[in-house]
């Protein structure tokens, strides 16, 4: 089991890791770089400028979003 933390005081809403996801990145939008098209397909998105986790029981558990943050603003925790 995968678990994703975020820490919202330090996401500054780059997006980078809604982009480098490849759950959400099967949401051709997201492929796209732009936001997604269907919430229900993605792990998060970006709200208000600042990350949201939608569905969390999506990871994988890749670590690519935790790797595409430059503020250390994701966590994945395997448990
Ligand atoms: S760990 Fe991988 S699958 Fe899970 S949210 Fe991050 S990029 Fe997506
Ligand atoms: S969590 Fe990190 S990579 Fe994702 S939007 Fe926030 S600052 Fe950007």
């Amino acid at each position: 089991m995968y678990k994703l933390e975020v820490y919202p005081e330090k996401c500054h809403g780059c997006g980078n890791c809604v982009i480098a996801c490849p759950v959400n990145a099967r949401d051709p939008n997201v492929f796209g770089g732009k936001g997604p098209e269907d919430d229900s397909k993605v792990v998060m998105r970006i709200i208000n400028g600042v990350v949201t986790i939608i569905n969390g029981d999506l990871c994988k558990g890749c670590g690519a979003c935790v790797e595409a943050c430059p503020v250390d603003a994701i966590k994945l925790i395997v448990e």
